[in-house]
């Protein structure tokens, strides 16, 4: 008697408790070419079962004795989802005929379990057989696929949890090296003021016309490298809000202070729609201050002369609408969704000049959602755009 593992879907386990039994059995599949494996006690058979190496099971009706049984149905029972092993139990002679005596029912009712009753014909037992190891084999597939579908998903979370930790280092990266390059830039600075108070001597006009340049340029790139350091604070989570009750028509007054003289320098309308002193935001106020300066003062700059921006409230059930619209050139339909991924521009050539980076819209929008809120955009080449600012209503 050979008792052992049956291969894949390929294989019948057999119980045979006496070696006739088995070697009559291994013979017939054998003959037609069905694998099969020979065991003398359930218990081995149900081992062979939890190790998924069983493509069908063969019992005699006699062999479900109360302990044997219940060991079987444990098993069954014990099946993960994919499983529902096929269990042919061959019945005594005219017991079909009659009533299905307890023990089989018990196996029928809680098992894929067909029924043959004795003597079967050779040929019904290897058309059962071959039936039964199809529809395993086609649980097996079901099987490997799950597999497969589980190791896509932790390969997938892996990559995820790989890529976020990259940005993070990037971020880190970008904080500290801005950081490190304020300086320097301080010490430039300071330099530079003090010889142009004649600290060291008299300053010709030449030289005080130098001096200017080199200030500009240090408070140009002051800027980008504060803009730099203030994204990458953002991205390492490293803000911390403040919220209060900011009431959006203070919010505004002290943005349109601040822009004023640029729009006036560029002789554009400014307009700040009057807002009902009612209507206030659940927000940080110096971040929603950032933002509206950002919002602003990008309206501003692509906003050719004699044009338009305009800055407005409305409210929408739990939430303020703040809009900043202007007349300006637009933006194509294309880009309108990256210029909120940092260091996007339009046309980088005509935004240098106005001593931009492409970090004020990741910051803006970033600063935003950190305080449950969204920015977005809409936009028409030539007409102009709308940026709404959505927060909290307080
Ligand atoms: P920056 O202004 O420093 O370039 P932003 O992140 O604030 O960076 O803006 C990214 C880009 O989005 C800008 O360079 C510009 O191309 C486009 N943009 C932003 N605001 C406007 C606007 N009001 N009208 C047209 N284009 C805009």
């Amino acid at each position: 008697m050979t008792e052992g593992v049956v291969s894949r879907a390929a294989g019948v386990a057999v119980l045979a408790p006496t070696g006739r039994d088995a070697s009559l059995a291994t013979q017939v599949f054998a003959q037609w070419g069905i694998e099969a494996a020979m065991f003398s006690d359930m218990r081995a058979l149900c081992a062979a079962l939890a190790d998924d190496d069983v493509g069908a099971i063969i019992v005699a009706e006699e062999a479900l004795q109360p302990a044997p049984r219940d060991e079987l149905l444990a098993a069954l029972e014990a099946q993960p989802a994919w499983s529902d092993v096929p269990v042919i139990v061959l019945t005594g002679e005219g017991e079909l005929s009659r009533s299905i005596a307890g023990a089989v029912d018990s196996v029928a009712r809680r098992g894929n379990v067909t029924l043959l009753e004795r003597p079967v014909r050779v040929a019904t037992l290897v058309t059962v057989v071959r039936s039964a190891l199809r529809a395993r084999q086609r649980q097996y597939d079901v099987r490997d696929n799950l597999a497969a579908l589980r190791d896509a998903r932790a390969e997938a979370e892996e990559a995820r949890a790989e890529a976020e930790a990259a940005s993070r280092a990037k971020s880190e990266f970008l904080a500290v090296m801005s950081h490190e390059l304020r300086t320097p830039l301080n010490a430039i600075a300071g330099y530079a003021e003090l010889i142009e108070l004649g600290i060291h001597g008299p300053v010709t006009e030449a030289q005080r016309e130098a001096l200017r340049r080199v200030q500009r340029s240090e408070r140009h790139l002051l800027g980008l490298i504060n803009g730099v350091l203030n994204y990458a604070r953002v991205e390492t989570g490293n803000v911390q809000y403040d919220p209060t009750d900011v009431p959006v028509a203070e919010a505004f007054a002290s943005a349109e202070a601040l822009v004023a003289p640029q729009a006036k320098a560029r002789g554009l309308h400014l307009e700040i729609e009057p807002c009902d002193p009612g209507i206030a935001i659940r927000a940080d106020r110096e971040k929603v201050q950032q933002i509206l300066l950002n919002l602003l003062s990008n309206a501003i700059k692509f906003t050719g002369e004699g044009g338009r921006v305009t800055m407005g409230c409305s409210v929408d059930t739990g939430d303020v609408l703040i809009r900043v619209a202007d007349s300006g050139r637009g933006i194509p339909p294309s880009k309108r969704n990256v210029i909120f991924e940092p260091f996007v521009q339009v046309d980088s050539r005509l935004t240098r000049a106005d001593q931009g980076v492409g970090l004020g819209l990741a910051i803006s929008r970033d600063l935003a959602r950190g305080m449950g809120g969204e920015l977005t955009v809409e936009s028409e080449v030539g007409v102009g755009s709308t940026f709404t600012l959505c927060l909290p209503r307080a």
